[in-house]
C-alpha cells in the first residue's frame, strides 16, 4: 500500500520520523501538484515501480464548479469525486507517497533537485514533475468571484451544453470575445457581448457578429446579482439590468507555484511553462504538465498531458541508469 501523510493539519513535530526518513531517501521523481495531472504523472511513474512523491496543497482551479464535463467515464462528476477515485488507484501502487502540504521552494543539487515544504520537510530527487496548474485572477466585479465555475464559465466544452438556448453574455472584448462567440453561436442565439469598455473589433468581426444578431454592449459591468452563484442580472454601470443565465467570462491567471520560475524554467509569452511536446521544461530534468504549460484548459488534456510527463520522467531515467 503506498504511503499517505497528511502534512498541513498537523503540527510539524508529527513529522520528525518521516523528515528523517525523507532527508535520507533520493526519490526518482517529486510531482509538486496532485491533482488531475500530477495524479496521472504519478500513475505512469508508480506502474513504473518508481519512487514517487506527490505533493499537494488541495486547491484545483475547478473546486467551485458542481459538475465536470467532456471527460469521458466520468462526464457529469463532481470535481473532487474523480480526483478522488484518481487518488485512491494512484495509491495501490507501492512506491508512491502523497502528502497533502504546499511545496515552498526548490534548488538544484548535485544529480537532482530538492524541495522544501510549508510543514518544513525537505525532499530530494533526480526529477521533477511540476503539475502545480494556474491561480485564475478575479475581477473586481461584485458577484464574480461567487459565480465563478457554476454560471460564470469560462469554456463552451466544459459547461455549454448545459446552458444551450439559454440567455449567455459573453465577457471579453477582441479577437478573444469573437473566438467565443463564433463557438456559443452554435450552441444558443440569445448572445451578447459585453466588452467592458470600447469594443476592440475588426471591420469583418464587427460583420459577423451583426450577421448572427449578436449585440455588442460597451459599457461596463458593475456587479453581477445571483443566488448561490447561480446568475440572475448582470448590472451595468449606468445602472441597467439585463438577465442571463450565463456568463462566458475571460480572465488572467498566474502560475500557481513561483518554484519553476526561481528554477530558471522559462514561460511562454501567453505565462505558461514552456515545454516541448514531451512536456520537459527548459532546464533538464524538470517537466511540466496540466493548466501551467498549456492553454486547454480541461480535465482530459491534464490527464494526458500529465501521463505524458510521467513516462518521459520514467524514460530519462532508463535511459541514465540501463
Ligand atoms: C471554474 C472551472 C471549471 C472547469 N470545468 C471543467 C469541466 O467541466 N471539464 C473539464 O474538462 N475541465 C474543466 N475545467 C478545467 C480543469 O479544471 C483544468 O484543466 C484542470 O483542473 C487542470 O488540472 P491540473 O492538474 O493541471 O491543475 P489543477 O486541477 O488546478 O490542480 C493543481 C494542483 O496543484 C496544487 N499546487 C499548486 N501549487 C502547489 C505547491 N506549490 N505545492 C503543492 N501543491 C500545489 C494545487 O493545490 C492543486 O491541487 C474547469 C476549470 C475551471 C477554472
Amino acid at each position: 500500500m503506498a504511503v499517505l501523510i497528511f502534512a498541513l493539519p498537523v503540527p510539524f513535530t508529527s513529522f520528525t520520523k518521516f523528515n528523517t526518513m525523507a532527508d535520507n531517501k533520493k526519490f526518482d521523481v517529486i510531482i509538486i501538484g496532485g491533482s488531475y495531472a500530477g495524479l496521472s504523472a504519478a500513475m505512469a511513474l508508480g506502474r513504473s515501480m518508481r519512487n514517487v512523491f506527490l505533493i499537494d496543497s488541495g486547491n484545483p482551479c475547478n473546486k467551485q464548479t458542481p459538475h465536470s464535463h467532456n471527460f469521458i467515464t466520468h462526464d457529469g462528476e463532481k470535481p473532487a469525486v474523480i480526483a478522488q477515485k484518481a487518488k485512491e488507484q494512484v495509491l495501490s501502487y507501492p512506491t508512491v507517497t502523497y502528502m497533502s502540504d504546499f511545496a515552498v521552494s526548490g534548488m538544484k543539487t548535485d544529480g537532482g533537485f530538492e524541495i522544501k515544504t510549508q510543514a518544513g520537510i525537505k525532499l530530494t530527487a533526480k526529477k521533477l514533475i511540476f503539475a502545480t496548474g494556474v491561480k485564475d485572477i478575479m475581477p473586481d466585479i461584485k458577484g464574480f468571484a461567487e459565480c465563478w465555475g457554476i454560471s460564470v464559465i469560462h469554456c463552451p466544452y466544459c459547461h455549454g451544453y448545459e446552458y444551450r438556448g439559454k440567455r449567455t453574455g459573453i465577457m471579453a472584448n477582441g479577437d478573444k470575445a469573437f473566438h467565443v462567440a463564433s463557438l456559443v453561436n452554435n450552441l444558443t442565439d440569445q448572445l451578447i457581448v459585453l466588452t467592458n469598455g470600447k469594443a476592440d473589433f475588426k471591420e469583418e468581426q464587427f460583420h459577423k457578429l451583426k450577421r448572427h444578431t449578436i449585440e455588442i454592449i460597451e459599457t461596463p459591468v458593475a456587479e453581477i446579482e445571483h443566488e448561490n452563484g447561480q446568475l440572475k442580472n448582470v448590472i451595468l454601470n449606468n445602472g441597467n439590468k439585463l438577465e442571463f443565465d450565463a456568463v462566458y467570462a475571460a480572465i488572467p491567471f498566474r502560475q500557481h507555484s513561483d518554484i519553476p520560475v526561481n528554477l530558471d524554467c522559462e514561460l511562454t509569452e501567453t505565462g505558461h511553462i514552456k515545454v516541448d511536446p514531451f512536456q520537459k521544461t527548459t532546464v533538464p530534468g524538470v517537466y511540466a504538465c496540466g493548466d501551467n504549460s498549456g492553454p486547454m484548459r480541461s480535465v482530459a488534456y491534464a490527464v494526458a498531458m500529465g501521463n505524458l510527463a510521467g513516462a518521459m520522467a520514467n524514460m530519462e531515467l532508463t535511459a541514465e541508469e540501463f
